[in-house]
C-alpha cells in the first residue's frame, strides 16, 4: 500500500450532492481509502440520471438523462466496472434520426458510410467521411484526451484535428457541407451545445457526438439510467462510504466536520451557502459564472411507437426533430433572445423501442426537450406536440398521458439546474475549457478543503463522472500536500 492511500485512510470527506458527478467523486475518494458521507437533498440519490413513474405506474421514464454516449465511453466508470454492478447497456439500431418533412431521414448508424450515404449527396458523404474517420479510429484517445484534465496532450496531432474543426461554430461545420441534408443533420448535433448556432465552439459539441455514435453509439440503460446511479451507490457502498437522502444543505457551517468537502454543485449555489468560506477575489469570479438557455422537458406516454413518417426513425433512439439548417438555427437562437421558437428544434428519445423492461406490453414512453429562455416559466407543449405531428402525422392519437417541466420546475427539482439550464452553465468559449473560472487545478478553490465536482468544472456537462473522478483526484493530491 502507498503513502497517499496511507493518508486518505485517516482522512473524512463529505460530498455535498448525489448527482453521477458526486457519486463518482465520493467512490474515487472511498476506494482510496477515505470515510465518505454523502449528502443529498432529493428523497434520492441521482441528481440528472434519476428514472422514476411520472405518469402511470409500471412506466419508466429518465427525468433528465436518457442517452448515454459519454457514460459509455467514461474512463471513470469504466475504473468502476459499473457492468459488474448490473449496468447492461442497451444499443438502439441506429443511435440518432434526422427527418425531414419529405417523410425521409438522414442517420447516425454506427457505419460511417451508412451515415455518409443517408446524406444522398456524394460531396458530403466524402466531406463527413474524411472528418469522422480519423476521430472514430482513434475515439479511446480522444475521448481520454477530452475527459481527462487539461493537459500537455498525449496525442497532439489528434488533438489538433479535432481542435481545427471544434472550434468552429455549428453553422460553419454545417457550411463544410452543400445539400441541406446534411447541413441539417450536423446543425441538429451542435444544438445540443444549447448556444446559437453562429457561435462557437458548438461544433465541438457535434464533432463529439457524431464521433460516439459511430464509435461506441448513443446506449440507454435498461430499466432507465437510474440503474447507473444504483451501480455507483451500490460502489460506494462497497467501498465504505455512505449516502444520506432528504439532506439539503443551506449553509456550510451546518456541515459535518471533514477534512475536505466537495460540493456537486454550481456555482451559484456554492456562493449561497457556502461563500463564507472562500476568499472575495474567487467569490467575485464565480459571481461572473454565466448559464445556458433553459429547456422545456416534456415526456409521454403512448399506446405505440410514434408513427414516423420517415421509417428510419422507427428504428433510431434519438430523434432530432427540426429539418433543415436554417429552422433549427432560428429555433436555437431564439431562446437567447428571450423567445421561443413557433416551431421548436426537439431532442427526442424514444427507449422502449428497445428497452422492453421499461413499460408493460402496449406502453411506449417518449422523452424530449427544447430550448427556451433561462427561467422561462411558458407551457409550450402546445409547440411541441405541433412539432412531433408535422414529422409524425397521427402522433396524437397514441398520445396516454403527459407530463411536463418548464425551468422553474426543473430548478424546483434539482437546483443544480439554474433557470433550466441543463449544462450546468453556458458552453461559450471560455467556460467549456475554463470553468467555473480559469485556474490550473479548476475543481480546487483557494480554501483547500472546498473543492467543485459538478459539471461546471471540466469536462463538463453528460453523464460520465469524470468531474467528481477528477476532483476527488485533485483533493487527494492536496491531502497529500497538507
Ligand atoms: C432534461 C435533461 C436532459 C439531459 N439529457 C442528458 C442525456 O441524455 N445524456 C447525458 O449524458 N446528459 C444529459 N443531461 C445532463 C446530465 O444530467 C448532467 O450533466 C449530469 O447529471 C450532471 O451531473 P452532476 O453530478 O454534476 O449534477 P446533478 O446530476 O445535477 O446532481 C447534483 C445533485 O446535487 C443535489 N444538490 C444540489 N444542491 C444541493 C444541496 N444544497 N444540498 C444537497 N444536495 C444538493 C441535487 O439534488 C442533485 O442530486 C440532461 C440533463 C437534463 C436536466
Amino acid at each position: 500500500m502507498g503513502s497517499s492511500a496511507q493518508i486518505a485512510r485517516k482522512k473524512t470527506a463529505v460530498v455535498i450532492g448525489a448527482g453521477p458527478n458526486g457519486l463518482a467523486a465520493a467512490c474515487t475518494l472511498a476506494h482510496a481509502g477515505m470515510r465518505v458521507t454523502v449528502l443529498e437533498q432529493h428523497t434520492s440519490a441521482g441528481g440528472g440520471a434519476r428514472t422514476a413513474e411520472l405518469i402511470e405506474p409500471g412506466v419508466l421514464h429518465d427525468v433528465c438523462a436518457t442517452s448515454l454516449p459519454l457514460a459509455v465511453s467514461s474512463p471513470c466508470f469504466q475504473d468502476l466496472d459499473l457492468e459488474q454492478c448490473g449496468v447492461r447497456w442497451v444499443h438502439p439500431t441506429y443511435p440518432m434520426a434526422h427527418p425531414f418533412l419529405d417523410g425521409t431521414a438522414a442517420v447516425l448508424s454506427r457505419d460511417i458510410g451508412e451515415t455518409a450515404e443517408s446524406f444522398r449527396d456524394t460531396h458530403d458523404a466524402n466531406t463527413y467521411s474524411r472528418l469522422m474517420t480519423p476521430l472514430v479510429q482513434r475515439w479511446p484517445d480522444l475521448i481520454g484526451q477530452i475527459l481527462s484534465p487539461l493537459r500537455i496532450p498525449r496525442h497532439p496531432f489528434l488533438l489538433a484535428r479535432f481542435g481545427l474543426s471544434a472550434i468552429r461554430s455549428g453553422l460553419s461545420l454545417a457550411h463544410l457541407f452543400k445539400g441541406g441534408r446534411a447541413r441539417g443533420f450536423i446543425a441538429g448535433l451542435a444544438a445540443h451545445s444549447g448556444l446559437p448556432l453562429d457561435q462557437s465552439p458548438a461544433a465541438a459539441f457535434a464533432l463529439v457526438l457524431a464521433a460516439a455514435g459511430h464509435a461506441v453509439g448513443w446506449p440507454f440503460v435498461e430499466g432507465g439510467t437510474q440503474q447507473l446511479v444504483e451501480a455507483l451507490a451500490a460502489r460506494l457502498i462497497e467501498y465504505g462510504g455512505s449516502i444520506t437522502t432528504g439532506c439539503p444543505v443551506s449553509d456550510a457551517r451546518d456541515l459535518p466536520p471533514a477534512d475536505v468537502y466537495l460540493f456537486d454543485v454550481t456555482p451559484r449555489q456554492l456562493l449561497q451557502f457556502a461563500g463564507d468560506l472562500l476568499p472575495q477575489s474567487y467569490r467575485r469570479r464565480l459571481a461572473r459564472y454565466r448559464y445556458g438557455p433553459g429547456v422545456f422537458k416534456m415526456d409521454w406516454v403512448l399506446s405505440a411507437p410514434v408513427p414516423w413518417a420517415a421509417g428510419k426513425c422507427r428504428n433510431a433512439g434519438v430523434i432530432h426533430l427540426g429539418g433543415n439548417l436554417e429552422d433549427i438555427r432560428e429555433s436555437e437562437r431564439e431562446p437567447h433572445q428571450g423567445r421561443i421558437a413557433d416551431q421548436p428544434f426537439l431532442l427526442l428519445a424514444q427507449p422502449t423501442l428497445f428497452d422492453p423492461s421499461r413499460a408493460p406490453a402496449g406502453r411506449h414512453v417518449l422523452w424530449g426537450y427544447c430550448h427556451v429562455p433561462n427561467a422561462s416559466t411558458e407551457n409550450v407543449r402546445d409547440a411541441v406536440e405541433r412539432q412531433i405531428e408535422r414529422f409524425a402525422p397521427g402522433f396524437s392519437h397514441v398520445v396516454v398521458g403527459r407530463a411536463s417541466m418548464n425551468c422553474q420546475h426543473l430548478e424546483q427539482y434539482n437546483p443544480n439546474l439554474v433557470g433550466g439550464d441543463i449544462g450546468a452553465g453556458l458552453y461559450n468559449w471560455t467556460q467549456l475549457f475554463t470553468r467555473p473560472v480559469a485556474r490550473l487545478v479548476p475543481w480546487a478553490t483557494p480554501n483547500p478543503r472546498v473543492f467543485i465536482c459538478s459539471a461546471s468544472t471540466p469536462p463538463a456537462g453528460g453523464v460520465h463522472g469524470m468531474c467528481g473522478c477528477n476532483a476527488a483526484r485533485a483533493a487527494l493530491n492536496a491531502l497529500n500536500r497538507l
